[in-house]
């Protein structure tokens, strides 16, 4: 077996010399706030999450008690922009389950909704010190790498992890292989010659092999109709949507293009509509291209009416923002109801 005691002392020297050392939640021990800002850093660029979300969300929560007593309809506001809404929803569930301490152990952690092994692994390695290694996009390229694998399935990869890891210090390992995939062992032009692991890398002389590229998927487009009902005295109809990808966050009616459109189990007609204009918004796995138009109709006796300002007030997912932007600032667009 390798002995890797040399290799984690260059990694150490590395962290400390060139790691991102400052990062709030690298200078922490509070399980519940590096648990967020792994959360938070899923699917989201650290400057963005410094920038905006991570101060004001732990401002507005600071402890997971009090994330706990909140409504999911407060966590998804406070979510609001940072996109992928189940994170958020899972959040607020696992606090519950949780409050008022995050479980300790690997085992614990994975038993919470939304934690997977990597957030359980970060966790429990930078909160609790346990030696468990990570694994996020930037470590996988570099275990490739180092292990001259084209491909590598995710049980390989805990593996070469798991030998590779500083068990002393799994903190630092841990924080610096995140670091050395981000800013030494990048995609393109890899920085091998400061590279604190070169010394046992075996893929270095062709990294360009490493890990195989993998065929761009073509993101499938869906393209929707969004009707915004609207009253003479400028207020607007949303609702808590109910889908699994936006589940809490309030939203207009939408419908696939070419269906029938019907509201409060009336067909719409067509030529009382207003066009506002295009929205298109890119998720994960799908892009929606969307044209929405003004439906002017008589106020009816129930909640989900809102002005503009209480608009702002709600949980939006970003393509509800933008739609919220093209919206008349007065109802001179809406005075002819339909019906
Ligand atoms: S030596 Fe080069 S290829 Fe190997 S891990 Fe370091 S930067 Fe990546």
């Amino acid at each position: 077996m390798i002995n890797y005691s040399d290799t984690h002392k260059a990694i150490q020297s590395w962290y400390l010399a060139h790691g991102r050392v400052d990062l709030p939640w690298r200078n922490t021990r509070d399980a519940y706030a590096i648990w967020l800002s792994e959360i938070m850093l899923q699917q989201t660029q650290v400057a963005t999450v410094l920038a905006r979300f991570y101060f004001p969300f732990l401002q507005r929560f600071p402890t997971l008690k009090v994330l706990a007593d909140a409504s999911e309809e407060e966590v998804l506001k406070a979510w609001e922009g940072l996109g992928y809404y189940s994170r958020a929803r899972n959040l607020h569930k696992a606090a519950k389950m949780a409050s008022p301490h995050l479980p300790c152990t690997v085992e614990g952690l994975l038993a919470l909704p939304g934690i997977g092994r990597n957030t359980a692994h970060a966790v429990a390695s930078f909160a609790f010190g346990l030696p468990v290694p990570v694994m996020e996009a930037n470590v996988k390229r570099v275990l490739h790498r180092v292990f001259a694998r084209e491909r590598m399935r995710d049980a390989e990869l805990w593996d070469a992890a798991e030998v590779l890891l500083d068990r002393e210090d799994p903190f630092t390992h841990n924080q610096a292989m995140m670091d050395i995939g981000n800013y030494v062992c990048t995609s393109k032009q890899p920085k091998c010659l400061v590279c604190p692991l070169s010394a046992i890398c075996e893929g270095k002389a062709a990294w360009e092999r490493y890990p195989a590229r993998k065929e761009k998927k073509v993101t499938p487009l869906r393209e929707r109709i969004i009707l915004v009902p609207v009253t003479p005295d400028g207020r607007y109809w949303l609702s808590p949507r109910e889908t699994k990808l936006l589940g809490g966050l309030y939203g207009f009616p939408e419908f696939a293009k070419g269906e029938a459109i019907t509201w409060k189990g009336q067909e719409v007609q067509a030529l009382s509509l207003i066009p506002l204009g295009g929205v298109t918004w890119t998720y994960s796995h799908f892009k929606l291209q969307g044209e929405v138009y003004l439906l002017p109709v008589e106020p009816q006796g129930e909640n989900s009416w809102y002005t503009r300002e209480d608009i702002t007030q709600l949980p939006l997912a970003g393509v509800d923002l933008k739609i919220v932007e093209m919206l008349p600032h007065d109802s001179a667009l809406a005075r002819k109801p339909s019906r």
